[in-house]
């Protein structure tokens, strides 16, 4: 017997609302059979090969403000649902300021991909593997969201639920992504474990962030988040009280590391097993946290 595993793209209709009451309004009448389109890469392969079956794209690409990237120096950054992964990486602001999401967003499949896929995408599919997901969060990303109620903001903290589900509502559509300043100083890193450097998910992921902390014992806070090993895109806080409380050496950043290890909750999977996961999340978070100790030394 031959397993027909791509089924192929089934038929749907392309919807291309004038506004954003109407697209919200279309999603919330149409559950179960209707869903946002961005760049679609995430939408289309799952619908070839027969996990999605809609009836209905709702291109929201085009709708006001969706295609902008904007930096103000007292508010911070924002950046447009269908800004994609290349743009993000390119824009002189999120080089200069947040430089760790543009190492992230660069870090994703490949540039011909990159020129389709984008950040918000990345995010409301809600793949723990998400490239840019764990920049977003040690960033402080808030997501604003409009629904058949209006406008809304909310923290991408607690925004994930599970593989693949977020706290969006019927109707929600994502229509940007902002984050706050920077705190002086910041520098970052993105350790992307993957079988190929070409277009393929993480194996596992480790974004840090550090910046100087007068506050603090150590002088510097650092956080930590991990793709691939949990059912959501994992913030490690254990790692932050552990470099926050005491000085921060060689021996500090493999008890953070061994704290990382210790937190995530991987599975098996066609990319690795969760044994192999747990030993990488070591040695990528020694690593990720040496290179940002590096950096702010
Ligand atoms: C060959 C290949 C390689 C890939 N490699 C990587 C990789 O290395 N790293 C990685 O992280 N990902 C990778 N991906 C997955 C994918 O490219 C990313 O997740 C991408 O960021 C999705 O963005 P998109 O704009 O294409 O989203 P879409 O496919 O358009 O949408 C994704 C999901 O989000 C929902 N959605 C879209 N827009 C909105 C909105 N405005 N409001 C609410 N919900 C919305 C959609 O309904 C859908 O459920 C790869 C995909 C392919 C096909």
């Amino acid at each position: 017997m031959t397993l027909n595993v791509h089924p192929g793209l089934p038929e749907f209709e392309y919807i291309r609302p004038e506004n954003l009451d109407e697209a919200s309004q279309f999603l919330a009448s149409h559950v179960g059979e209707s869903r946002p389109l961005l760049g679609g890469t995430d939408i289309f392969v799952r619908m070839r090969d027969g996990i999605w079956q809609d009836k209905y794209l709702v291109d929201v690409k085009s709708l006001p403000g969706m295609n902008e990237i904007s930096f103000d120096p007292s508010a911070g950054l924002s950046i447009g649902a269908a800004v994609n992964m290349n743009r993000v990486a390119a824009f002189p602001a999120v080089k200069e300021k947040y430089a760790v999401l543009a190492e992230a967003a660069a870090s994703c499949a490949s540039y011909q991909l990159r020129t389709r896929a984008t950040v918000v995408g990345n995010i409301c599919n809600a793949s723990p593997a998400g490239d840019t997901i764990g920049a977003c969060l040690l960033l402080d990303g808030i997501l604003n969201i409009h629904g058949v109620d209006g406008f809304r903001q909310e923290p991408l903290a607690f925004f994930f639920l599970g593989p693949g589900r977020t706290r969006l509502k019927a109707g929600d559509i994502v229509t940007s992504i902002h984050f706050p300043l920077p705190p002086h100083g910041m520098v970052g890193h993105y350790l992307k474990l993957g079988r190929n450097r070409l277009s393929d998910l993480s194996i596992v992921g480790v974004t840090v962030v550090g910046f100087p902390d007068k506050s603090l014992p150590s002088g510097i806070r650092i956080r930590l988040a991990l793709a691939s090993v949990a059912p959501v895109p994992l913030v490690v806080e254990s790692v932050e009280k552990i470099l926050s409380e005491r000085t921060i050496t060689e021996e500090t950043i493999a008890e953070a590391a061994l704290a990382a290890m210790s937190a995530c909750n991987p599975i098996d999977d066609v990319r690795g097993s969760a044994r192999y996961r747990r030993q990488m999340v070591k040695n990528l978070s020694v690593r990720a946290l040496a290179e940002v100790w590096k950096k702010l030394r």
